[in-house]
């Protein structure tokens, strides 16, 4: 068994050193990282069966592949990763989090598990993460064959049955699945990438677990809304989440003149295929020195951060179309915006936006149309829509004529 060991460790480093010798550095620090994880994961295996070798899904494996290096993993990743497993199974399930429970429940008894996974990197894949695909009974997975994929690529067999858990079958599953949890299983629900539940399935068993009573819990990691708003450089104190804008013209302009007025640091999930539009979209309904990040393949070997105004950000985007998978990151109102454009905080009457409408063509020396016109704009209805500019204009001509009159 220690020849076993002694020949793993100098075929595993000799294939990190390849890989030093032929790439970048960091792929060094992957292949020692992998060398390590092997050596480390593989001992477990031999003194502790929470890590079983032979895997006996229900859909069929697709060959294991090698895993690949991990660009990122860098020296104090590996010494992390080597020190949360220990050849002690219980110093292992202590770094799992599982050798007790807040709340007193027995390690092993039934428990629904959200677990995050990475989102480009796979050095973020957690000992936590690791350790459930290693054990869990049930795996509900987004793709199946992704969760192959990134099982493979984590070097760790996934023995427990694996069905596919996604957003068109999830409601229907998940009763099933909490049944499993009554009986004792373990179902560990995993997505494509990052956090289930965030854009992604999860929420119908969190429901389904709660009404019913069963444990649930999550061994959380990455997720693009935090990785983005920590790297945006805009206030992180308070911010909410509104993933993904609605694809319509009509419906996303009132969309964003809603969130126009919202002050929290707004984070929005994007693709390379509508960020023109929203882009766009944007620059129609915020005003053009609001400052914003735009965040691309986050974790990824071309990771990249763009900050800059939203007008800044609209040329930027057409000058150079970003390419992956993107997070927007958006400033929030100022008090002193909201009170130059109450809008949707504090809803105009029309009356209100007419003499709005009147000074400024009086003060600006603009057409009483154009004028309207912004008004209008600038202050949305609480719910996204735009007042009608033929009401504000009869009312601003009555009040034109009211003031005449009055000279
Ligand atoms: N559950 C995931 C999470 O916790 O981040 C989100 C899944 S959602 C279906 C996919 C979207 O997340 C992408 O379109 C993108 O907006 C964002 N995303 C995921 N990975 C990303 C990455 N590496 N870089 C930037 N954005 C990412």
């Amino acid at each position: 068994m220690v020849l076993n060991r002694v020949i793993h460790i100098v075929i595993h480093t000799q294939w990190a050193k390849y890989h030093a010798d032929n790439s970048e550095n960091k792929n060094f620090s992957s292949g020692v990282f992998h060398t390590v994880f092997h050596v480390v994961f593989h001992t477990g295996t031999m003194n502790d069966h929470t890590y079983p070798v032979h895997s006996s899904v229900s859909e069929p494996a697709p060959q294991e592949t090698p895993a690949t290096p991990v660009p990122g993993v860098d020296e104090t990743d590996r010494l992390a990763q080597a020190s949360v497993y220990s050849r002690d199974p219980s110093a292992n399930k202590e770094a799992a989090g599982l050798s007790t429970h807040a709340d007193g429940r027995t390690p092993g008894k039934g428990m629904v598990v959200l677990a995050a996974v990475p989102i480009g990197n796979m050095g973020d894949a957690s000992a936590r993460l690791i350790h459930f695909l290693a054990t869990a009974d049930i795996v509900a997975a987004e793709d199946t064959r992704r969760l192959y994929d990134l099982a493979n690529r984590l070097g760790v067999k996934v023995p427990g049955r694996v069905i596919a858990y996604h957003d068109h079958n999830e409601r229907f599953k998940a009763d099933a699945l909490i049944d499993e949890v009554m009986r004792g299983k373990v179902v560990l629900v995993v997505s494509d990438a990052g956090m289930p539940t965030i854009n992604d399935p999860g929420h119908a068993i969190v429901e389904r677990a709660i009404a019913r009573k069963a444990p649930l819990t999550c061994a959380p990691g990455p997720s693009a809304v935090l990785d983005a708003l920590a790297l945006s450089g805009l206030p992180t104190d308070r911010f909410c989440y509104e993933g993904f804008v609605p694809r319509r013209r009509s419906e996303c302009l009132a969309y964003l003149r809603r969130l126009r007025s919202e002050q929290r640091t707004i984070v929005l999930y994007e693709t390379p295929q509508r960020i023109h539009d929203t882009m766009e979209r944007l620059s129609e309904t915020f005003p053009a020195d609001r400052p914003m990040a735009l965040c691309r393949e986050l974790t990824k070997d071309h990771e990249e951060i763009r900050r800059s105004t939203i007008a800044g950000m609209k040329q930027s985007v057409q000058e150079d179309p970003p390419r992956g998978e993107l997070v927007l990151v958006i400033h929030g109102a100022s008090d002193a915006e909201l009170l130059a454009h109450p809008g949707a905080s504090q809803e105009l009457s029309v009356e209100d936006a007419a003499s709005m409408a009147v000074r400024q063509a009086d003060e600006e020396g603009i057409r009483m149309k154009d004028a309207i016109s912004r008004v209008v704009h600038d202050n949305p209805l609480p719910d996204g829509s735009l007042m009608s500019k033929k009401e504000v204009y009869a009312r601003a001509l009555a009040l034109k004529s009211r003031g005449r009159d009055l000279r």
